[in-house]
């Protein structure tokens, strides 16, 4: 079993971490909140980042995917800010729409306690309109992508005068999607003396470039992974690399995770991983730059909600996503940068589980291998393929299904809706419904698999919000 060390450096003392949050000055509402959340201590990142924020000063901080960023720069704009002035107080520039809308959720759920706060997402992909006539009737807060920022900017749909925090978040991926000069004019029009938070998951160089350029004395906090002992497992295979594609259905038959996320050096490894993996009756998805925004979300919510095995993705593609509850990962090629194999593997292993992490690595790439030994100090435990058990013939089947019914949050369904649909007349139990995702014009509510073509029949000939609706089965 390898441990992997926890390594950090850090300008302020993290000792607080795992310590509640009353230590910090925030206002009692705040601190109430934080209870009701069941946000009860803080997370390293947290407890080191807070003190600095909360004090005025800038920050560039690195920590992995997961970790509580989020909130860390939440807390700190929303206590810069006065909610009987409105106007655009902070700023937060996300590298993409789902990262835009899951940092505006957080921010929506820390600020319940304050009245009337409003936030707005304005990212691309869809009419610049609607967000034009939104901002015209004010917001406190916006979250958005750079482009479509500055093409407010530009257009002097968005004032900035006000502006007191601006914050980049993901600027690593940022950089990666070639948002350098976007995020420059975008800076450039902000306040000379707000204060600017650098969140990033790993330290590529163009973030020293951005930090010179656009903050002041910036505090740094760095969290190098620090995984839990022995909550990842990690296993190396020795294979040829003619064996690779199939090797990864063989792993998945003997471990049978729920949910993998596949790690691929390329994006033509993904394709072919994925044509494999449906060959052998997976249930597998990719992400890549390629998909539509719809798409891209289909993907993710069937996912997350556990009605898809396997997510196949290059690390581009997979930053910065906020999965839980992932039983394996799996590393189909062994990544040159010891620290982005950290990285990969502390995806899973999260929370109370247990989580494997597997990778497949040809002599070619034994190198790879020994650099990761080395930085994290353990010995890399080798395993063989010809040892495991095929799993039977049974295949691997995710426990849910995603059903789509047509009408979402412009019907004003809600998630009581659906559960009370499927609950009540149609006599399903709670434990057969899982998560249910509501978009503008669309639900997906996951069901247990066994259930699904009766759950479509009972939805079909039943009413949500007193109307009748279609209904059907998502197929991946
Ligand atoms: P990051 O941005 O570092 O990837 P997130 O901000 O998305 O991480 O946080 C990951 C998860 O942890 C979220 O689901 C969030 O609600 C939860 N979380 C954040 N801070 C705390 C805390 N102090 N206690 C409990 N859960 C937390
Ligand atoms: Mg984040």
């Amino acid at each position: 079993m390898n441990t992997i060390n926890p390594t950090l450096s850090s300008s302020s003392s993290v000792n607080a971490a795992g310590c509640s949050f009353n230590q910090l000055p925030l206002p009692e509402a705040m601190l109430a909140t934080l209870q009701q959340l069941e946000y009860l201590t803080m997370t390293p990142i947290q407890a080191a980042s807070l003190p600095i924020t909360l004090a005025g000063h800038d920050l560039i901080a690195q920590a992995k995917t997961g970790s509580g960023k989020t909130a860390a720069f939440a807390l700190t704009l929303l206590n810069n800010l006065n909610p009987r002035r409105f106007a655009v107080q902070a700023m937060v520039l996300c590298p993409t729409r789902e990262l835009a809308d899951q940092v505006t959720q957080e921010i929506r759920r820390l600020a319940r306690s304050a009245d009337n706060i409003k936030i707005l997402s304005l990212c691309g992909g869809t009419t610049m309109r609607p967000q034009m006539t939104s901002l015209e009737h004010g917001a406190h807060i916006v979250v958005g992508t750079p482009g479509r920022i500055m093409d407010h900017l530009q257009r002097a749909s968005l004032n900035l005068e006000a502006l007191n925090t601006l914050v980049l978040d993901e600027a690593d991926r940022m950089l990666d999607m070639g948002f350098y000069d976007d995020i420059a004019y975008v800076a450039k029009r902000c306040p000379a003396g707000r204060q600017t938070l650098l969140f990033s998951a790993t330290y590529p160089e163009g973030i020293d470039r951005l930090a010179k350029q656009f903050q002041r004395n910036p505090q740094e906090v760095k969290l190098l992974e620090q995984h839990e002992d022995s909550k990842i497992r990690q296993r190396f295979y020795e294979i040829k690399n003619e064996e690779r594609l199939q090797a990864v259905g063989i792993l998945l038959r003997h471990y049978r995770p729920v949910s993998t996320l596949a790690f691929c050096n390329t994006k033509q490894q993904c394709r072919d991983l994925l044509d494999v993996l449906h060959k052998q009756g997976f249930h597998a998805l990719t992400l890549n730059g390629d998909l539509e925004q719809r798409e891209r979300d289909q993907v993710l919510i069937q996912f997350a909600n556990r009605s898809c095995s396997v997510l196949v993705a290059t690390d581009v593609a997979a930053r910065g996503l906020d999965i839980n509850q992932l039983e394996a990962v799996i590393n189909v090629d062994v990544t040159p940068d010891p620290e982005i194999h950290i990285h990969r593997i502390g995806r899973t292993g999260r929370a109370e589980e247990n989580g494997w992490a597997l990778s497949l690595c040809s002599p070619s790439e034994w190198h790879r291998v020994n650099a990761i030994a080395k930085m994290t100090h353990s010995e890399p435990e080798w395993h063989s393929l010809a040892s495991l058990e095929s799993g039977g013939d049974s295949p691997l089947l995710p426990p849910m299904v995603t059903l789509l019914i047509l009408g979402g949050r412009k019907e004003k369904i809600r998630p009581g809706d659906v559960l009370g649909a499927l609950t009540g007349e149609a006599g399903f139990t709670r434990e057969q419904v899982g998560k249910i995702t509501i978009t503008d014009q669309t639900t997906f509510v996951a069901v247990a698999r066994d259930i699904a073509r009766e759950a479509v029949r009972k939805l079909s000939a039943g009413k949500i919000k007193g109307k009748k609706v279609k209904a059907r089965i998502l197929k991946d």
